[in-house]
């Protein structure tokens, strides 16, 4: 928190890996605690990031996951990720922005490397390498 209230940076990512490490210790309350932890983590850079004046309003805040999770039921279960099946080819995704619209659930199946070419776009750069698309349809009209 002291990095986002002095240093004002232009972009931040934050990797919270505690789910996926108490996931993969087979420990299902850790797990379930991890991520209550995790959600209050992120309950706490949000409120920073819409109430500080050097982020109010002008700042874009995307929750999302690296990967998902093998479906209940399939090989390992939460314990592991890492193939095709559809817990492992889903994520969560919430985005908030000034630019985006508000309160509007999305349903274009997208996938994560859609993420980096709508970052991109937003920052106003090219994104020549990466095959992702912009998700247009996140956006103010
Ligand atoms: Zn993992
Ligand atoms: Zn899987």
């Amino acid at each position: 928190m002291q990095q986002l209230s002095s240093g004002i940076p232009e972009m931040m990512v934050i990797n919270f890996k505690e789910p996926d490490t108490y996931g993969h210790a087979s420990d299902s309350l850790g797990y379930v605690a991890a991520i209550q932890r995790t959600d209050q983590y992120v309950g706490s850079i949000v409120q920073l990031l819409q109430t500080h004046v050097a982020y109010a309003g002008k700042t874009t805040i995307i929750i999302t996951n690296d990967h998902g999770r093998h479906t209940a039921g399939w090989s390992t279960g939460y314990v592991g990720h890492g193939d095709a099946c559809e817990g492992c080819r889903h994520i969560e995704f919430l985005a908030i922005s000034p630019d985006f619209k508000q309160g509007v659930t999305i349903t274009t199946p997208y996938e994560q490397r859609d993420i980096p070419a709508t970052i991109a776009f937003l920052f106003g750069k090219p994104w020549t390498y990466g095959q992702g698309r912009i998700m247009l349809d996140l956006f103010k009209d």
